[in-house]
Formats: C-alpha cells, sequence, structure tokens
C-alpha cells in the first residue's frame, strides 16, 4: 500500500500543473478572485484543492463544485487516495441523494446543486474559507447561481477592497474563490468578477490527427460500432472512447458490440467495454479506470461527462458522434411548460474537447461521424442553461436564501418567459403568494431534495395518511433508469409479465404494485432471488436498486423533520391520487370527444402514451408525470383521478374546469 501510495505521489508531480504551483499559490493569496484556465487532464481538479490544503495558512473548508454527480464521487475517491487517508474523512463528496463527509472533512467535491442547498441554511458559506467553481464554461443553470451568489457572498464577507487595511486585512472570516474550467471565455468571467486575473495551465497535449465522414451518417450508432471494429482489427495498441448522446444509446451500443466482439477470429486482441454515464453507480464508473489487461483494447462508451470532467488515461483513439443529449425546456408549448432532453448537435467547442482526448499519452486519432462541413457550422460554444430550462426549482431556493432570480447579478439574463413560468408555478403550488411572498409551505417543499411539485405530493401524503405509498412512488419517479426494460424483441411475454402490475387508477399505482413486490421478494428469496425476479418481470433492477436508496434517504430527511413515513393507505388508492394531484396541478387533463385530453392549465391537447396502462382506456380526467414530445405530444406516467377531487383545488377550478 505504501508502494501505491508513492506511485501517486509521483504520478502527482508529473501532473503539468505541478510547475506551475508556486505561481498559482501566489496569485490565489494575493486576490479574493483567481480564474485558471487550463487543458483537460492537467491536473487542476484534483490538485487545485490540494496544494491549497497543504499551504497549511488556509482555514475552513474547501468546496469544488462540479455540475455532475458522477465527477463529484469518483474525483473524491481518487483524491482521498492521493491524500492516503479513507474516502469520506479528509476528502469526501456530497451530491443529491448521497454524502460521504465526516466533521474532519476538509476538501468537499459536490455538486454545483448541493452548494446551492447548502445556502440555504448558511447563506454566506461561512464554513468554506475558499470556493473552487469548477468546469465553468458548461455554464449550467446552477453553476450561474453559484457564480452570481458568489459575487454577493464575497462583498458580504471581503468588503471593499479599498476598505481594507494596507497589509490587505479584511473581515475575519475572508472568502477565495477560484474559477476553473478547460475552454472558456476568460475575459468574460473575469470581468464579471472585476477584473480578477486569469492563470493559464499548460496541458501535456500531443498531436492528434483529425478525420471526418465524407457524407452524413443517418445512423451514429452504426457508424460507431463499424468505425471501432476497423479501429480495433486495423490499428496498433491504444484504447477507444466513443462519445455518444445518453445511457440509452451506451447501452444499445454496448450490446452490439459484445455481440460482435464474441465473433472476432483468433489473433485479434479482446475488447473490454466500459459504459460510463452520469447515473452509473460509483464500482461500475471505476472500472474505466483500471489499467487495461495485456493484449486486449478497452472500449470505452462515455455521455459528454468524458469531455472535460473526468480523465482517462491511456486513451489514444476517440471516436465523435457528434451529438448529445441538453435539458431544454418548453415555456410555451405546454402552458405550464415542461422540460425534456433532446438530443441534439455539439458545439464547435465540444468538437475539440473531445478530438482532444486522443492526444494525452502519445501521437492520437479523432474519427468525427460527421462531415467538415458539419463542424464548421456548428455553433462556437453552448447557450448557458438559464436560457433554456425550467427555473421553478432554483426560484425557490432561491427564495430560501433571501433571493429574487430576477435581482441576482447573473452573467446573462434568464429567459423572461421561463421566469414567468416558475412564478405561475410556484403559486399554484402555493409555495409563495400573491406578492411572491415565500410561504411557509414553500420554505418546507425546498427542505426536500426534490422538485417542488414532487415535494409538494410528499407532503400532501402526510395529510392524506398515505406517506408510505408515496414516498415509494417519488422514490421510482426520481430515479434516473426506466422501470422497465426494453423488450421490443419479447414484447409479448413482457405484457404478459407486466399485466400482473396493472390497476385500475393507472401507472403510478402500477410502479407501487412492482416495488412493492420487488420488496417481498427481497425478504422472501434475498439478493440472488431478485436478479432473476427482475429478468422474469422485464423490469430494471437497476431503476428498483436506486430508488431503494432514494427511497431510504427520503425517509430520513422525513425524520428529521418528524414526519411518519409509516402513514399507509393499504390497498385504497384514493389518497395517493388526491396526494399526486396536489403536485401534478399543471398536468391534469380532460378527455374530449375524440378520445384524446385537453390540458386544463395549458393550451395543448395530448394523447395518453402507448407504453401506459392507460393507454387503451377513456378516463374523464387524468394526470400525468410527464410530455413526450415525438409525432404527438404523448403524456407519459398516468393515472386516471375524479373530477371531483379537481374541485379541491380552487386556484385550478377558478382559471378554467368546465
Ligand atoms: P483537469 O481537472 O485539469 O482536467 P484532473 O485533475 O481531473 O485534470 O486529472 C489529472 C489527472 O489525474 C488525469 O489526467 C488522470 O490521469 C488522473 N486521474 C484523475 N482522476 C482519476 C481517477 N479516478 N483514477 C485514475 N486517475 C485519475
Ligand atoms: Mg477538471
Amino acid at each position: 500500500d505504501s508502494k501505491d501510495f508513492r506511485c501517486l505521489q509521483e504520478q502527482r508531480e508529473q501532473l503539468p500543473i505541478a510547475r506551475g504551483r508556486e505561481s498559482l499559490m501566489r496569485s490565489i493569496a494575493l486576490h479574493d478572485v483567481t480564474i485558471i484556465l487550463g487543458e483537460t487532464g492537467s491536473g487542476k481538479t484534483t490538485q487545485v484543492p490540494q496544494y491549497l490544503l497543504e499551504e497549511g495558512s488556509y482555514h475552513g473548508q474547501i468546496a469544488v463544485t462540479q455540475p455532475r454527480r458522477v465527477a463529484a464521487t469518483s474525483l473524491a475517491t481518487r483524491v482521498s487516495a492521493e491524500q492516503g487517508q479513507p474516502l469520506g474523512t479528509l476528502v469526501g463528496y456530497s451530491v443529491r441523494f448521497d454524502e460521504r463527509v465526516s466533521p474532519g472533512t476538509r476538501i468537499k467535491y459536490l455538486t454545483d446543486g448541493m452548494l446551492i442547498r447548502e445556502m440555504m441554511n448558511d447563506s454566506l458559506l461561512t464554513r468554506y474559507g475558499i470556493v473552487i467553481v469548477d468546469e465553468a464554461h458548461e455554464r449550467t443553470l446552477r453553476t450561474d447561481i453559484v457564480l452570481a451568489s458568489l459575487k454577493q457572498i464575497l462583498a458580504r464577507r471581503n468588503g471593499r477592497r479599498d476598505e481594507r487595511t494596507a497589509k490587505g486585512k479584511g473581515k475575519a472570516n475572508p472568502l477565495k474563490v477560484i474559477v476553473m474550467s478547460a475552454t472558456m471565455d476568460a475575459e468574460k468571467f473575469s470581468n464579471f468578477f472585476e477584473k480578477a486575473p486569469v492563470l493559464y495551465v499548460k496541458g501535456r497535449q500531443h498531436p492528434v490527427s483529425i478525420f471526418h465522414t465524407s457524407t452524413s451518417q443517418n445512423d451514429y450508432l452504426d457508424a460507431a460500432l463499424r468505425t471501432f471494429f476497423q479501429i480495433h482489427v486495423d490499428r496498433p495498441p491504444g484504447d477507444v472512447l466513443v462519445f455518444l448522446p445518453g445511457q440509452d444509446d451506451i447501452e444499445s451500443l454496448e450490446s452490439s458490440l459484445r455481440l460482435y466482439a464474441s465473433q472476432l477470429p483468433h489473433g485479434v486482441s479482446d475488447v473490454v467495454i466500459c459504459p460510463l454515464y452520469a447515473s452509473l453507480p460509483n464500482a461500475q464508473q471505476a472500472k474505466v479506470f483500471l489499467p487495461t489487461p495485456p493484449s486486449s483494447r478497452k472500449c470505452i462508451l462515455a455521455t459528454n461527462i468524458a469531455e472535460t470532467s473526468i480523465t482517462i488515461p491511456g486513451v489514444r483513439y476517440v471516436i465523435d458522434t457528434g451529438k448529445q443529449k441538453e435539458k431544454r425546456h418548453f415555456a410555451r408549448i405546454a402552458g405550464s411548460g415542461f422540460d425534456t432532453l433532446l438530443t441534439t448537435d455539439i458545439t464547435k467547442s465540444s468538437a475539440v474537447q473531445r478530438s482532444g482526448r486522443a492526444g494525452r499519452d502519445g501521437h492520437g486519432y479523432c474519427f468525427r461521424l460527421y462531415t467538415e462541413d458539419a463542424f464548421n457550422s456548428m455553433a462556437v460554444s453552448a447557450e448557458p442553461e438559464v436560457q433554456r430550462s425550467s427555473l421553478t426549482s432554483a426560484f425557490l431556493q432561491l427564495k430560501v436564501i433571501g433571493q429574487d432570480l430576477d435581482a441576482m447579478p447573473f452573467m446573462d439574463r434568464p429567459d423572461q418567459e421561463s421566469v414567468g413560468s416558475a412564478l405561475r408555478t410556484l403559486w399554484l403550488l402555493d409555495a409563495i403568494d400573491n406578492s411572491r411572498h415565500l410561504t411557509d409551505f414553500g420554505r418546507s417543499l425546498a427542505m426536500f431534495p426534490l422538485e417542488p411539485q414532487y415535494a409538494a405530493i410528499l407532503l400532501a401524503s402526510v395529510n392524506h395518511s398515505c406517506t408510505s405509498e408515496v414516498i415509494s412512488i417519488l422514490a421510482l419517479l426520481s430515479s434516473s433508469a426506466p422501470l422497465f426494460t426494453d423488450s421490443s424483441s419479447q414484447r409479448d411475454a413482457a405484457n404478459e409479465a407486466r399485466a400482473k402490475f396493472r390497476h385500475p387508477s393507472g401507472d403510478h399505482w402500477a410502479m407501487l404494485n412492482v416495488f412493492r413486490a420487488y420488496d417481498e421478494v427481497r425478504v422472501t428469496e434475498g439478493k440472488s432471488g431478485y436478479k432473476g425476479w427482475c429478468k422474469r418481470n422485464f423490469v430494471n433492477q437497476r431503476a428498483l436498486r436506486e430508488a431503494g436508496d432514494i427511497r431510504t434517504q427520503l425517509r430520513g430527511i422525513c425524520d428529521g423533520m418528524g414526519i411518519d413515513c409509516n402513514l399507509s393507505c393499504g390497498n385504497e388508492e384514493v389518497p395517493v391520487l388526491r396526494s399526486l394531484l396536489r403536485g401534478l396541478l399543471q398536468q391534469v387533463a380532460f378527455l374530449q370527444p375524440d378520445g384524446s385530453y385537453k390540458q386544463v392549465m395549458g393550451p395543448s391537447v395530448v394523447k395518453i402514451h402507448p407504453s401506459s396502462f392507460l393507454a387503451d382506456k377513456r378516463s374523464p380526467a387524468i394526470i400525468y408525470n410527464e410530455l413526450v414530445y415525438t409525432t404527438n405530444i404523448y403524456a407519459r406516467g398516468v393515472s386516471a383521478v375524479y373530477k371531483s377531487f379537481i374541485s379541491e383545488f380552487p386556484k385550478l377550478t377558478g382559471i378554467r374546469v368546465s
């Protein structure tokens, strides 16, 4: 172990950033805000917090924010090892539904969403001496909120520079802010923080040869598959990193790769496939960092998480589909507005980052599955998320901190239509009153790491005495994987297996039936038993496992708030439907004579998604979890409700019920 530790120390010293350590520390000591630009893999995220810790002159904890949870957890694991300490002691992490920290923790990797959550209890972030905002170029909504908040916190904790004594000493607990990124508009960030200094860290980058396709590809999965095997059969050793838009594409390419890899002739080396996406469990993520076994080639299938957040050594070939998943908010389409993940073309700066991943260990090769013209017509960089996503939950969290989203010093102004839609949603939920003031109910909603709509459902379930059922349903709805596995090849068997979970009220209770059956199988048959059970019933074991963890955490939060999590309505569905309705007020639709459904709070006419248990039913009124937008607007996750329940909500009925 001490040999491993020495080896890690040698690796640390060889990182490009090590050469600039002293000048970095000097600049940080002199300025409130420092901006660090550096190539991916140069050592910014893992080293800068350790350097600051090793200086010994900074008090308080060091926060390092990440846009994605998988980056926060894997970086904390790595840096703990570099410090020679168990994870969760000196170095820890905090992400939604999961935390590993202790009172002695000095370096904490956390998602930017968690840092905002912490501001709800400690608006000046007094426990931190240093806050590092990493991956700032991604300009996620939460990163932008963190940046705007830090600007205000700096003014309050450090005071104005010219008011401080000549020695530079300010208030008792000053804050240092460090903004880090692989690529970004350095000047814009520097100007935002009153001309903060910008430091550049040079990476160790080898040349990368870039190839484009001559014609555009309409099936990027098939093109990726063919390109991988061309590399594998023809080219010298070196791992392959494939960029794909999302988890479903990763899973589908993984299964075709496995199929073809098992048919390779003798003499061709083995293929080790490693998926990498945001919701992958920790233990599986760790596999991408394991050394590739001799005479085999690693093929990493990743989302844009591998673009800058996570650096995987050994990659010589990159295959870039040119696609990504992007969250888009449609403020207008559904009245209430809705978020959806769309597969979109990447930006030029993403394409450059992706190809750069091939040149870390030597001359690299990047195969772009799109034409050079397509590259030239890509947008230069991404539009900030604050201008294209739902602001409801952010609005509520800021209200709790005593801020108004409208009044925050954002780097770019939020989309006004989304601001309006967020305000409307919070008002309908009774989270804010007519004069936009936060209500006590709104404050309670914000305590949960859930969308405000889901938190409202949970709180309503206390009044309807069905917390036990509702927490299970919400845990499943919050899980990142779909509950039912894809089974296009065995549709009849799947439908038959699923039929036993059916419930006349619809999909929410059916989800509960799955969860209940799973809980029972776990008790009666143990771990080995439930694996087979999931397979036979075409339900996704990962979704259930994840939901199980989320349920545990939600119960913990309820306990902390004095809420009894064991209130059960047994087999009576009405209390559950009433609770669901409390949060899904904007997701109510009434049956039309032609069998479609008209939104009560919006202009759209929707159909029930074919995957729903209610798809072939005609129910006078429905509630749904989400809309998916394909050839039609489909409502997914649907339950039937009585119209009379709806009259309990004056805000809804006052607007339009007929
Ligand atoms: P940057 O933030 O500048 O992109 P990082 O600090 O994330 O760079 O990474 C520095 C180096 O540390 C990487 O090039 C990689 O080799 C190594 N590294 C980072 N995380 C891990 C990990 N979980 N396992 C193994 N090596 C890692
Ligand atoms: Mg980094």
